[in-house]
């Protein structure tokens, strides 16, 4: 079975595929996206947090990148929300992160000393500063660092709205399509071979199967190049909402939507392909809030859930082209997927219109030692 030559093959629709084949399709290119069950990633999961300096325990490329991507989202929601009529829930909320004692609280100061220097957004404080920015932290917080531009979005409100647009611009989504292989002829890719026998053919292959990257034969990638970290997370409803910034404490982070929900986040396991939600993660994720935040006692309990996180073995993001030709992986964006989608995709539309990327890529090649095959 054949199916229709495409200029762009794209691989996985989470928030890496859905949002470069929006990017590529807007520049004109015909886009197929080739989705085995949609809602299986870890897009879907994710908290929202958008927080390159919440993360960044020093600087580097990987900061550098999730700064960039961090500039482009303004730009993109409201594309979205001109496009789809969505509000994904993009708010420049700040974030705060704290510490219980003195010594965290000078370990958080030496972290983001370099972010300082750099010119970045970044205000240290004690406890009492870190309680006039959020009233309802316990009397324990000992003060840490408040990032002023940092924000948050409600992740399945951004797929969405990804996928509305994407569609809305000619890009094809094919659900159930379980990929097995890329098709390669003389070093170069040509598309995908289903699980079902059927090719999908076409000038140029995406690679964003997230966690599963490694599992898809042909690509080059080494079987461990990317394994699944597993995240959990719990959802509380309470009646009013007790912050609307992002706080990240010991043992816990938490992420608040609009309609006062707040997500408390997450563990980081190797648990391999099984997206369970455990108890003893929820005791802890639950434990560590309410120590946090003691008014979220009596809140009700809402949804838990688990995702993978796409782990790259350096646990550096894997971009750009490797040995075969006219294949662009776009995978092992761990932590920060969500975070990075608007820069993902404008690296990918880049490449494949034969542009300079936006940035140096060489630190995220596919052919570096541990992730080429
Ligand atoms: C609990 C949790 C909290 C998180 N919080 C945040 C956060 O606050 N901020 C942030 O920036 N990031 C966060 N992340 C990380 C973020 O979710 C990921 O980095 C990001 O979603 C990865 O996106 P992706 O598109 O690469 O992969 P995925 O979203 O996993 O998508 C990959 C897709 O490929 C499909 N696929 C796989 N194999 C095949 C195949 N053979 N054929 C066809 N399709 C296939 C899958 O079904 C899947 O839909 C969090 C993750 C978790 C789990």
């Amino acid at each position: 079975m054949h199916a229709p030559m495409s200029d762009v093959v794209v691989i996985g629709g989470g928030v890496a595929g859905c949002a470069s084949a929006l990017a590529l399709a807007r520049r004109g290119l015909s886009v197929r996206v080739l989705e085995r069950n949609p809602g299986e990633g870890a897009s879907w999961a994710a908290a929202g947090i958008l927080g390159p300096q919440l993360e960044a325990a020093g600087d580097g490329p990987l900061a550098r990148l999730c700064l960039a991507s961090r500039a482009l989202y303004p730009e993109l929601v409201a594309s979205l929300a001109e496009a789809t009529g969505i509000d994904v829930g993009f708010r420049q909320s700040g974030a705060l992160r704290v510490a219980f004692t003195a010594s965290g609280r000078e370990e958080i100061a030496r972290e983001v000393a370099w972010q300082r220097e750099a010119g970045l957004a970044v205000e240290l404080c004690d406890g009492g500063g870190a309680r006039a920015r959020v009233p309802s932290l316990c009397a324990e917080v000992a003060g840490g660092a408040w990032f002023a531009d940092e924000a948050r979005l409600d992740p399945p409100s951004l797929m969405r709205a990804l996928r509305i647009a994407a569609e809305r611009t000619g890009v094809q989504f094919r659900a159930g399509a379980a990929v097995r292989r890329v098709l390669v002829d003389r070093a170069r890719a040509r598309g995908a071979l289903l699980e079902d026998g059927t090719r999908v053919e076409a000038d140029w292959t995406v690679l964003t199967a997230g966690s599963w990257s490694s599992l898809i034969e042909g690509s080059g990638l080494a079987p461990a190049a990317v394994r699944p970290v597993r995240g959990q997370i719990v959802e509380l409803t309470p009646a009013s909402p007790p912050l609307t910034q992002v706080v990240y404490g010991p043992g816990c982070y938490l992420s608040p939507r609009d309609d006062g929900r707040v997500l408390v986040g997450a563990t980081v396991e190797l648990a391999g392909f099984v997206p369970a939600v455990t108890a003893r993660a929820v005791r802890d994720l639950l434990t560590a809030a309410l120590r946090l935040v003691p008014a979220l006692e009596d809140a009700p309990l809402g949804r838990t859930w688990a995702g993978l996180r796409p782990h790259p073995s350096d646990e550096l993001p894997i971009l750009g082209q490797g040995e075969l030709t006219h294949l662009i992986f776009a995978t092992g964006h761990f932590r920060n997927g969500v975070l990075l989608a608007p820069v993902t995709a404008q690296i990918v539309a880049a490449l494949i219109a034969g542009e300079q990327p936006p940035l140096d890529l060489s630190p995220f090649s596919p052919a570096r030692p541990g992730i080429a095959g």
